[in-house]
């Protein structure tokens, strides 16, 4: 017994051990992963309630690393924050995007694009000018960019968040507060925040069709927000459940796999065709 036991507890290090030696790799490799070609960002669609129409869509990177495969944001987002590697990866996301909306433009796609900043990139000084020259740079309106940025990378330091964010905001860029209701925001930071727009986390909408609570809270975010005159998005739709009660609620946007999953750069307009048609 004391013999399985330590058997239980030398695997249990070994697996330590081989996570551990997995970030050490992932931090490593997180450097050269932008130069190297390994970055790409999918996209998500994001649709008006009411009318059906797109609205936009929302960026997400993948990693494809050379022998693990593909890593997760979740995991290599984190890790690129801890290492101070964020604002490379931020700085190639900012590019990369610009460059794919004046390529759409060219074809005359005018879509609305979001990407997500981390805690560090809203308090990076340098962030609102580096975000104006790409725009500049391929003759994009800021008003097409949305900035996402989560309630926890706000509270991290409120004071220097708030200056970026107002300076994004006289740009001209539109700024939203995502996974909503999973940080500790005040209401009074909120109301004080230069934000035009609300995201409502995926797990609240998860389990709107049988939790009566969570149909409580996202009925009051729909309520709060409005009346604070934010818009609206629901993310985690999943259901044509979820969305009939999203309509009736006033949600003014829906994300979630029910509409569609993300999906590579070139599939977006073969998908926006069909979906229009
Ligand atoms: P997020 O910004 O909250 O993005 C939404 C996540 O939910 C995405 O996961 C998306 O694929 C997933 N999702 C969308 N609809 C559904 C649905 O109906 N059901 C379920 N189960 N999931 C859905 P993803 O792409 O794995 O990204 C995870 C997180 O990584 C993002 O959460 C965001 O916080 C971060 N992230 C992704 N790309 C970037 C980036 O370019 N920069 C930064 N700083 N963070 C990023
Ligand atoms: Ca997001
Ligand atoms: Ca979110
Ligand atoms: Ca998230």
């Amino acid at each position: 017994r004391a013999k399985a036991s330590r058997m239980r507890h030398l695997r249990y290090l070994e697996g330590q051990d081989e996570q551990h030696q997995r970030r050490l790799m992932l931090v490593r490799d997180l450097q050269h992963a932008a130069a190297q070609g390994q970055l790409k960002l999918v996209y998500q669609p994001q649709i008006d309630t009411k009318s059906g129409e797109i609205n936009g869509f929302e960026a997400l990177m993948r990693w494809h690393h050379p022998t693990l495969g593909l890593v997760s944001p979740d995991e290599f987002i984190g890790l690129a924050e801890q290492s101070g590697n964020i604002a490379l990866l931020t700085r190639w996301l900012i590019d990369s995007v610009g460059r794919q909306m004046a390529e759409w433009e060219a074809r005359g796609r005018m879509l609305r694009i979001s990407i997500n900043l981390s805690a560090q990139d809203v308090i990076d000084p340098a962030l609102p000018d580096r975000l104006e020259s790409v725009m500049h740079h391929y003759r994009l309106s800021p008003a097409r960019l949305c900035l996402e940025v989560t309630e926890s990378a706000i509270i991290q330091d409120p004071v220097l968040a708030h200056r970026t964010l107002e300076k994004l905001r006289c740009r001209g860029f539109r700024i939203a507060v995502d996974d909503f209701g999973t940080g500790y925001s005040s209401l009074s930071q909120i109301r004080s925040l230069p934000i035009e727009e609300l995201k409502i986390d995926k797990s609240f909408i998860f389990g709107l069709d049988d939790s009566a609570d969570d149909r409580t809270i996202v009925r009051s975010t729909i309520e709060l927000g409005h009346n604070l005159g934010l818009e609206i998005v629901a993310e985690g739709v999943e259901s044509s459940v979820s969305r009939q009660l999203l309509n009736e609620l006033g949600c003014d946007y829906l994300q979630g796999y029910f509409i569609s999953r993300p999906m590579a750069v070139e599939d977006v307009p073969d998908w926006i065709e069909q979906y229009d048609s």
